[in-house]
């Protein structure tokens, strides 16, 4: 029996509720899910698989505990898109490379994420996810191993941004930010390491969460940048997000930067009084590259915070101009080293060579994609001697610079209010051959990630893109010190009752 897939556009604890007491079954709510994946995403591309008889069976699972009269999870019977850096027991887990993707027999399609690398494990966040009683639909799809902001470095197929299919979704984590976008699944999970859940979440209007460094284990999500890289939610509203996180987030021995921190209510936070919260705003953020209308759009959100009582006052965050260059010397240092592990010899892609070193050079070769190789370079670069001092070990103290700004600008304000993005959703093919200028976009993300500090995007009012056309979302960016994820979740849900993006979704879809 099929219901309604409407119910798809349920908030994540709506969703919960019904399944909960019994309204929809779980099995329901994941056919419709999945009808829609089918319905809607060969025009998007947000997902590399879809796992429907698996999902079923996790779904009949959470309906049979129901029937044995056991209390469901937190999560009963939602379905969630995870990105395809997150491993996943027995599925195929790409990280969108062809790296971690078995070449074709003849025949059969060159590639095909189908044939990605099957963990013999379910990364920690999964675990979570399962024991909550979710249901997880599919795998999405995402820029190469997570390097990248519009999703065209995916070896697979771009993913499309339901607004307006000739732009970018952003990235990296931009088939997680169109699952949501476009109804698919209510929630996802995204990896943020220099604002890979920010920027896709204002780019598809969805809200997406980066925590804290350290507040969700990283075991079992494919290594981009060990010191950067954080697992975080989208959804539609900020109480699903925040209800995800809630979930995913808390100490785990095998992430040995896991944070040893008790797990606020975030969702609880949503609803909270925000008179009183002192609202900081770095004039660097408001500057040259930024859009008018973005601009526009993002300090009629902080006119909005004032509204509701919070005060607001300048900040100074002096390093913001360093940012982009240190965190791409850290984070393709980092890169190079963690992508060492892709030899052909233990997983994944292997292109046979006359000798073991022939090996190694077929298989990177023709496994890893340009920017994937350009970064392995750059960053095997910095960490040369002779170079490691001038450019790697520098980028560390502009690090360290930048984390103090924001210390000092916590000391007299609660979270730091900025754009996400210096423009709307960009055209695809616009940056990709262009690399630097895709570095650029990255401005206003980089720094709360140098800094490890949590940080959300909550949609703020659309604006039209240079020259025209439908209005397109743009993001307002909450930054607060580390481990107060519950103060953005406060703040963002304040502000999102009031936003003028409230209830809008992409027109269009079928
Ligand atoms: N766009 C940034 C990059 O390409 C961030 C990516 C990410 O957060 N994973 O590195």
């Amino acid at each position: 029996m099929g219901i309604d897939a409407s119910v798809l556009d349920r908030s994540v604890g709506d969703l919960a509720r019904l399944v909960q007491s019994g309204e929809v079954s779980a099995v329901e709510v994941t056919r419709a899910a999945i009808d829609r994946i089918e319905a809607r995403d060969p025009a998007l591309g947000a997902f590399l698989t879809v796992q429907a008889d698996e999902a079923i069976a996790a779904a009949r699972a959470v309906d049979d505990k129901r029937a044995r009269g056991e209390a469901l999870g937190k999560l009963a019977g939602v379905p969630i898109g995870l990105k395809d850096a997150l491993c996943t027991r027995d599925a195929p887990t790409t990280s969108g490379s062809k790296i971690l993707t078995r070449r074709a027999r003849p025949g059969e399609p060159d590639l095909d994420p189908a044939r990605g690398f099957r963990p013999p494990y379910d990364a920690h966040v999964v675990e979570r996810l399962r024991a909550a009683d979710a249901v997880l639909p599919g795998k999405c799809n995402m820029d190469e191993l997570a390097m990248g902001s519009s999703n065209e470095n995916s070896a697979f197929f771009p993913v499309k941004n339901p607004w307006d299919l000739t732009r970018a979704p952003g990235g990296s984590s931009g088939g997680s930010a169109v699952a949501v976008a476009a109804g698919m699944t209510p929630a996802a999970l995204g990896s943020d390491t220099g604002g890979s859940i920010r920027q896709p979440a204002a780019f598809t209007g969805t809200v997406g969460i980066k925590p804290t460094y350290g507040r969700v284990s990283r075991y079992g999500l494919i290594a981009f940048a060990s010191s950067l890289d954080q697992v975080g939610s989208f959804a539609r509203d900020v109480r699903g997000a925040a209800r995800v996180l809630e979930v995913v987030a808390g100490r785990d021995g095998r992430d040995a930067t896991s944070l040893d921190a008790p797990v606020d209510g975030y969702e609880a936070a949503c609803g909270r009084d925000v008179r009183g919260l002192r609202v900081g705003v770095p004039e660097e953020y408001f500057a040259e590259g930024l859009d008018p209308a973005v601009a526009a759009s993002v300090r009629s959100a902080i006119d909005g915070l004032r509204g509701l009582g919070c005060t607001v006052e300048p900040v100074h965050l002096p390093h913001t101009r360093y940012a982009v260059a240190a965190y791409y010397v850290v984070a393709t240092a980092e890169c190079s080293s963690n992508l060492a592990r892709f030899d052909g010899v233990r997983f994944g892609l292997r292109v046979p060579g006359r000798d073991l070193g022939a090996m190694y050079d077929a298989t990177r070769g023709a496994g890893f994609g340009r920017e994937v190789k350009r970064r392995i370079l750059l960053g095997t670069y910095v960490l040369s001697s002779g170079y490691y001092d001038a450019y790697y070990l520098r980028a560390q103290k502009v690090r360290t610079l930048v984390r103090r700004d924001f210390e000092d600008a916590f000391r007299s304000v609660d979270v730091i209010a900025t754009p996400v993005t210096p423009t709307v959703a960009f055209p695809l093919g616009e940056k990709v051959d262009d690399p630097l200028a895709m570095y650029l976009a990255d401005v206003y993300t980089l720094p709360a990630s140098l800094a490890g500090l949590p940080a959300i995007s909550v949609p703020c009012a659309p604006v039209s893109p240079g020259g025209g056309g439908a209005p397109l979302p743009v993001g307002l960016h909450l930054v607060a010190p580390p481990l107060h994820e519950a103060r953005l979740c406060a703040v963002a849900h304040a502000w999102e009752q009031i936003s003028p993006a409230r209830g809008l979704v992409p027109p269009g879809l079928p």
